[in-house]
């Protein structure tokens, strides 16, 4: 069996342990105290960090399964905050590999998981320690004692773990086929017309390949409904590596691969607060140079394009101004610019809740249509930003289930949004607007106001552990018009008192059927710190008349 190191790039984990930068900082055998116990011990693993092009640049980097295996705790554990194992069986010798202070696990106890499925993300044990993963390779029952340590103990160190760097470099032959509890991977349900491999995870990825029905494959990673597998390539008679849609990869049994892990594009613990300038880019450049990370812009596309990748940590979100044209997704194509090239922190949104089409039934089914057209054809250009549908805003969508339009509503979720989130391509916008500036402090009508994206996993279908992430392209106060935090009389210090609740808030998690998921949310654009010229807007809404005073150094923006 094959085993890989467990974190970096594709090509990083196809070399060799440790490949792209990443450094073990505390190499097994390494005797120390430890900072959280107090207590000494012979490290047991590898202390995997990765510093460069910038210091914590491993903070919330994915983490993939080293080998094909069965996960047997994923879960918290005092002192490690977090643990996963996997077990797998070499040689008919069962060992074990775990991957502890991680975050965002995409795994759980039962999970079969193939070499290069990404479990987490690199975490620092909720701030206890720096950025890194703690990786080690064991033979004591990691089943049984997930946490295992033996401290002093080094003859038993050196009778049940092994040196992870060594071992990997040891296993990196490739085996013919994987035997494993899902059983073989092959080709199914082509319904005999067979199946293109393409070079790139996308619709229309130059063709490498073709597979019959049948066909055996090993699948070596997997990101956004997408599966890269090992085949072999008949005419050549060697083994070769594309990608096809997970849909058509099945185990021999006839059960479908574990559930596509996402690839996350960049996820903080926290959202991410900013502001939604409009078109106004004076506007922009002066948030920006006070620190904010995350914008909403209205037509600049180079704008946007520019801020994302000027700041890899943050987002910009893009709009166009519509009014009332009838725009379908060849208009959103062209109008956006999408492009491959466009940076992976970029959101693209279509229309706004005021644009063309309203909220009934019959207006939402078609803008979804136009939605549902413009992300295939987006992905179809191998654009490899983010697509926030949606853009929802108070009272919409319907999610009381005594209203009359509640289940035509929800049925359109499910057909048209649910699939796409799902499938780990799309983002979803929503505008979270509070009535005054006193209603965070409610905490039983949050569901209908600040929290309403709620009602998409509720009601509509939408996985809480799948998706790209919520955004809010508008946020703040408002009062069903024009009315925002200058309308309301607030100051400087009550708008960032209103930041803070409002980020606490979207924090909580997410409970859907009595199981708790962490907050999709990753970032809100107030409304609105810049001015489209209307003085309505510009006395109503815009927060500079107050002052920049709560968004210089106050911590509000991340
Ligand atoms: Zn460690």
């Amino acid at each position: 069996m094959r085993f890989d190191q467990p974190v970096g790039t594709l090509s990083q984990r196809d070399t060799s342990a440790w490949a792209g930068g990443w450094i073990d900082a505390n190499p097994i055998g390494t005797k120390y105290v430890n900072g959280a116990t107090g207590l000494g011990a012979y490290h047991t693993g590898a202390d995997l960090n990765c510093n460069t092009p910038t210091w914590d640049a491993d903070a919330h980097a994915a983490v993939f399964a080293s080998a094909d295996g069965i996960v047997v705790f994923a879960g918290p554990k005092p002192v490690w905050v977090s643990i996963i194992v996997i077990k797998h069986v070499v040689d008919e010798r069962v060992v074990f590999t775990r991957y502890a202070h991680v975050e965002n696990m995409l795994v759980k106890t039962g999970d079969v998981v193939r070499r290069g499925q990404q479990i987490a993300q690199v975490g620092n044990a909720n701030g206890a320690m720096p950025y890194h993963l703690h990786f080690d390779v064991s033979f004591a029952n990691l089943e049984k004692s997930p946490g295992d340590w033996p401290g002093l103990d080094l003859v038993r160190l050196e009778r049940d773990y092994v040196d992870p760097q060594a071992w990997i470099n040891s296993h990196r032959k490739q085996e013919e086929t994987q035997d494993m509890a899902a059983g073989k991977l092959m080709i199914d349900g082509t319904d005999g017309d067979g199946l293109n491999v393409r070079a790139t995870g996308a619709a229309n990825g130059v063709k490498i390949g073709w597979l019959a029905d049948g066909e055996p494959v090993n699948v070596v990673a997997q990101q956004n409904g997408w599966s890269q597998i090992e085949f072999v390539n008949s005419t050549r008679g060697s083994t070769a590596r594309g990608w096809v849609k997970s849909d058509w990869v099945k185990s021999v049994t006839g059960e479908a691969l574990p559930p596509t892990p996402v690839t996350p594009p960049i996820v903080k613990k926290s959202m991410l607060m900013g502001v939604n300038v409009l078109n106004d880019f004076g506007a922009l450049r002066e948030a920006e140079a006070n620190g904010c990370k995350f914008v909403m812009v209205m037509d600049g596309v180079s704008e946007a394009v520019n801020f994302a990748r000027a700041h890899p940590d943050g987002y910009a979100m893009l709009r166009r101004y519509i009014g009332s044209a009838g725009w379908g997704a060849n208009d959103f194509i062209r109008g956006l610019g999408v492009a491959a090239d466009m940076p992976r922190n970029l959101v693209l949104t279509l229309f706004n809740e005021a644009d063309t089409w309203g909220s009934s039934p019959d207006q939402l089914e078609q803008r979804m249509r136009v939605e549902v057209d413009f992300v295939s054809k987006a992905r179809a250009l191998e654009y490899q930003g983010i697509i926030a549908l949606g853009t929802f805003s108070m009272g919409n969508p319907q999610f009381a289930p005594n209203a009359p339009e509640f289940g035509e509503t929800v049925a359109l979720i499910k057909k048209y949004y649910a699939p796409l989130w799902n499938n780990g391509l799309i983002a979803l916008d929503y505008h979270a607007y509070s009535p005054s500036m006193t209603h965070l402090n409610n905490d039983g009508d949050l569901f209908w106001y600040e929290r309403r994206w709620e009602g998409f996993f509720r009601y509509g279908g939408l996985d809480p552990a799948k998706g790209l992430g919520v955004f809010f392209g508008e946020c703040g106060v408002d009062e069903m018009g024009v009315g925002g935090f200058t309308q309301h009389g607030a100051s400087s210090q009550s708008i960032a008192a209103w930041i803070r609740r409002f980020v606490e808030i979207q924090m909580r998690p997410l409970e859907i059927d009595g199981r708790q998921y962490p907050s999709p949310v990753r970032g809100g654009a107030i409304f609105s710190y810049g001015n489209n010229g209307d003085p309505r807007w510009r006395d109503g809404y815009d927060i500079r008349t107050l002052g920049a005073a709560p968004f210089k150094n106050a911590g509000v923006w991340g």
